[in-house]
């Protein structure tokens, strides 16, 4: 019997790895409550009908060997002939190599996959390439004019650059030219985070983009044109151009279901439909949470001797109410979070293809960026090009 009890507050990646820890190394049991009907918080993947949709696409990636493992332990990666796999995620890569048993991604589905990254960008209603490539395609897109343009505003930026560089925007010219900005960079970005450009700090650029500048990008479109050997390592490559990642076959939240089974498995408990109101605290100390049933309105107690939370710290600092000092309630006040809307479609063919020898096929991209200012969409997810459960999917609903 297990001594004492850990409450866990959303059973999202965190509160399900956290009590995955507990189950595995402790005698703690987890209680999880969840104010949704479903697991996996952002990182879930939705089965409508059938159809898997994951809310927004999702690389797994650390640069931590111990969260890899426990990745790689959870689901094991796919057999492969090409030796490591360099994988990356926000200008970080890292080279990993199947531990224990490869499986056979075409027989199995607790499987990690290896995804070659295709996305582009939907500019002027043309499709450019992700990252941008100097291609003469490129150039047709764009029109001489702008190119000149182009060209003469990042001349402008070398020699004149903004200083100091204290917001995005100001980053952004600095590496790319005021015309490349605007074009490329200003609509997409403002769209995806809801803030304008020279409201975003300059330090968030250097962490999203960083090491990425125009000579960078030439130097990355010439070795394009050089003919790749086998080998998959990219390891000179800046992150914002590189091309592999790591992903479950079923999806993103395939991982925080079978996490999920093994908690519940050794006596884990997972509580739905309960959205934690107040945290109380006695002391020093919590004691309890309260909770209302988002279906009856009832309202309940859960006591604890442990209590973990990942639910939003400005909601966290709300329900702690009194017991907490100014100057943190100041700061959790202020802090910002962005909605985010996801449309699932299910369609049977897509307006555009791309040609190949045998024909017409579905596009290849994982994900188009939309960089038009009059499309109110931020990103096109197509899933299934993530993994094959995606295209089982589509032709067995025909
Ligand atoms: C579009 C998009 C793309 C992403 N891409 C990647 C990627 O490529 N790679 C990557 O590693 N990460 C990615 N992420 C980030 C990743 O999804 C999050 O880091 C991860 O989901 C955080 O896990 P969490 O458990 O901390 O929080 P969440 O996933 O937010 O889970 C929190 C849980 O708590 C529940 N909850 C909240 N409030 C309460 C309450 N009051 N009472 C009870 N329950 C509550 C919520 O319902 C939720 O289930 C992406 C996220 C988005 C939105």
């Amino acid at each position: 019997m297990p001594d004492k009890v850990a409450v866990i507050i959303g059973a999202g990646p965190a509160g399900i790895t956290a009590a995955h820890e507990l189950v595995s190394r402790t005698q703690v049991k987890p209680v999880l409550i969840e104010k949704d009907d479903c697991i996996g918080g952002l990182a879930r993947t939705v089965n409508y009908k059938g159809n898997r949709i994951d809310i927004g696409p999702h690389r797994f990636f650390s640069k931590s060997d111990r969260v890899m493992d426990w990745w790689m332990k959870m689901i094991p990666l796919a057999a492969t002939n090409d030796g490591p796999t360099e994988i990356s995620y926000q200008n970080k890569s890292r080279t990993i190599e199947g531990k224990g048993p490869s499986v056979d991604a075409d027989k199995e589905d607790r499987v990690m996959i290896t995804i070659s990254r295709l996305t582009r960008i939907y500019f002027l209603r043309k499709f450019f390439d992700y990252p941008i490539s100097l291609k003469v395609q490129t150039i047709l897109n764009l029109g001489i004019p702008r190119m000149m343009r182009i060209g003469f505003s990042y001349l402008r930026a070398m020699a004149f650059p903004i200083k100091p560089e204290t917001n995005l925007e100001q980053f952004l010219i600095n590496r790319f030219g005021r015309e490349l900005y605007l074009t490329f960079f200003k609509d997409y970005t403002e769209k995806v985070w809801g803030t304008p450009c020279d409201q975003i700090s300059a330090a968030w650029g250097a962490q999203r983009i960083k090491g990425l500048n125009i000579m960078k990008a030439l130097a990355h479109a010439a070795k394009q044109m050089v003919p790749k050997g086998s080998d998959i390592r990219q390891k000179d490559t800046e992150t914002s151009l590189v091309e592999q990642f790591l992903f479950p076959k079923l999806g993103a939240g395939q991982m925080w279901d079978i996490a999920a089974d093994q908690v519940r498995e050794q006596g884990g408990e997972f509580h739905h439909n309960l959205n934690v109101e107040r945290i109380n605290v006695e002391g020093n100390l919590v004691k309890s949470v309260e909770v209302r049933n988002s279906q009856t309105g009832e309202k309940e107690t859960f006591e604890g001797d442990y209590f973990f939370s990942s639910m939003p710290i400005k909601e966290l600092v709300d329900a702690i109410s009194e017991t907490v000092p100014p100057s943190v309630k100041e700061v959790s006040d202020g802090l910002v979070y962005r909605d985010f809307v996801e449309v699932g479609l299910l369609v049977n063919k897509l307006k555009v293809s791309d040609d190949t020898p045998t024909g017409k096929q579905l596009i290849k991209d994982n994900w188009i960026y939309i960089q038009e200012s009059d499309v109110l969409v931020g990103r096109m997810q197509i899933w299934n090009n993530w993994g094959q459960a995606w295209l089982q999917t589509l032709q067995k609903s025909g």
